[in-house]
């Protein structure tokens, strides 16, 4: 072969190669700088079921490339190897697992450092209390499709050991996210005495994601509605959804109702709340892992003024906002308020940095800052909450803030006390499946 045949197959090679190289080192690079991001903002911490990637990782990103969630950049390259990025954004889709040619990757609960506490169940979803069951996040498995399938299979279980007694619902369900809402529709299709109780609204966890965002499910049959054949979606129209089939069946939810304590009565439980009590044979906790907003405990905070979740920016037009909180919640509330309103917003924070929340809420804050219409309050606490103002300390200083709205996004009260406080017995795994 003549060295002008050598070049001409020699140099595309050559191209081939070089840019192969460059791609992966740039990939590499965006991949450690999110990584180290992550470690940063403590976003590298998951929540609950997410990937462990192991040496038989090949390198070949089908995984990354898989990811439902990858405008979170989840995972990513380092060192030509897949690597768990923002696993705090992780919701346990499982689509990399899947994807993955050489079985590198399998999914787990907790990590070494942060242990993460799950409800020991028989495959019937019942607890070690007889009686009491666990269906949909709380039990471990995140995502709507399965939170939909416990919660039917859950209630079909109680429907089959089926004990009427005197005076008793045949089921008490907490929680109307997927899992409840399921199971609700599951013990009125079974003609099950039933009550189910929601401490906010229909939906869960579903409530709760960002505005428009784009809900990824996969087909799942549930009683009375038959197939949902729903695959891409948005928040909006999923609830849309489910609160037009919550009119048609005439399913009986009631909301802003939290269950506080559940002790065994009579062969069966005794359920109290806020509202009254309830008598049922059976209990069924469709709780999610979301928790329960935390409170502020200062006077005035029973005022209809203070709510725990922001749910439309516009309604505060023209009024003055005070939001409390550190976190990614507290600071995408005050910027969406702040950017879509003339509202005066304030945020107080206890801290003297944003450091738990994303970059990209931290630079969303900033740029609302600079607009003046969001005043930041650091080192801060609320001490009184009256109709008219805020009392807020700061460094020593009492400072009484006109106000209208208060908007407490301070975090959540795990459930796992209210497990334990029940008697439901929990293992805590520490990175294992
Ligand atoms: C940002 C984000 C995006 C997500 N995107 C997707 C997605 O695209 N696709 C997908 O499949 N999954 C997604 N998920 C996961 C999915 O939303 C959850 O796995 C699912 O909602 C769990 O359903 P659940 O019914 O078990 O719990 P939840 O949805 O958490 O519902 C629990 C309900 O119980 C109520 N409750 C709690 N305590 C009490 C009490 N004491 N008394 C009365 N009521 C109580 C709560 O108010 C809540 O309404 C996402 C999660 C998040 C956070």
């Amino acid at each position: 072969m003549s060295a002008w045949t050598w070049l001409v197959y020699l140099i595309p090679l050559v191209l081939a190669w070089t840019w192969q190289v460059t791609r992966r080192r740039t990939v590499a690079s965006k991949g450690r700088d999110a990584h180290i991001q992550a470690q940063r903002t403590g976003l590298n911490e998951p929540v609950s079921l997410h990937p462990t990637i192991n040496a038989l990782c090949v390198g070949c990103s089908e995984c990354v490339k898989a990811c439902p969630e990858k405008e979170f950049n989840v995972l990513g390259m380092i060192d030509g190897k897949a690597e768990l990025i923002n696993a705090g954004d992780c919701i346990g889709h499982g689509a990399c697992r899947t994807s993955c040619p050489v079985n590198a990757i399998s999914l787990v609960f907790g990590t070494a450092k942060r242990g993460i506490d799950i409800p020991i169940l028989t495959p019937e979803f019942e607890t070690n209390v007889p009686g009491i069951f666990v269906a949909g996040e709380l039990g471990g498995m995140g995502l709507i499709r399965n939170a939909l399938v416990q919660g039917t299979q859950a209630v079909e279980a109680i429907a089959r050991r089926r004990q009427r007694r005197q005076g008793m619902v045949d089921v008490l369900i907490v929680g109307a996210g997927p899992a409840g809402f399921a199971a609700s529709l599951t013990a009125m299709s079974l003609g099950l005495k039933y009550v189910t109780l929601e401490q906010e609204s229909l939906g869960g966890c579903v409530f709760q994601y960002p505005r428009a965002k784009l809900v990824m499910t996969s087909p799942v049959e549930v009683p009375i509605i038959g197939k949902l054949k729903i695959t891409q979606t948005s928040k909006e129209e999923l609830l849309e959804f489910w609160r037009n089939v919550e009119k048609k069946t005439g399913v009986a939810i009631k909301y802003r109702e939290r269950v506080e304590s559940i002790t065994p009565r009579g062969g069966g439980f005794l359920v109290r709340t806020a509202k009254g009590q309830y008598a049922a044979a059976s209990v069924l906790l469709a709780i999610g892992r979301r928790g329960t907003p935390r409170k502020l405990g200062v006077p005035g905070e029973d005022l209809s003024k203070v709510v725990y979740r922001l749910v439309d920016p516009e309604q505060y037009s023209g009024q003055r906002v005070l939001v409390v909180g550190g976190g990614d919640s507290a600071l995408e509330a005050a910027s969406s308020i702040a950017e879509s309103t003339n509202a005066k917003v304030a945020l107080s924070y206890r801290g003297d940095a944003f450091v738990r929340a994303k970059v990209r809420n931290r630079e969303r804050l900033e740029s609302a800052r600079k607009t003046g219409r969001l005043h930041i309050v650091l080192k801060s606490q609320v001490r009184q909450i009256a109709p008219d103002a805020v009392v807020v300390e700061q460094s020593g200083k009492l400072m009484r803030i006109p106000n209208e709205v208060v908007i407490v996004a301070a975090g959540g009260i795990v459930p796992t006390d209210f497990l334990k406080n029940v008697g439901v017995q929990v293992q805590t795994k520490y990175g294992t499946a």
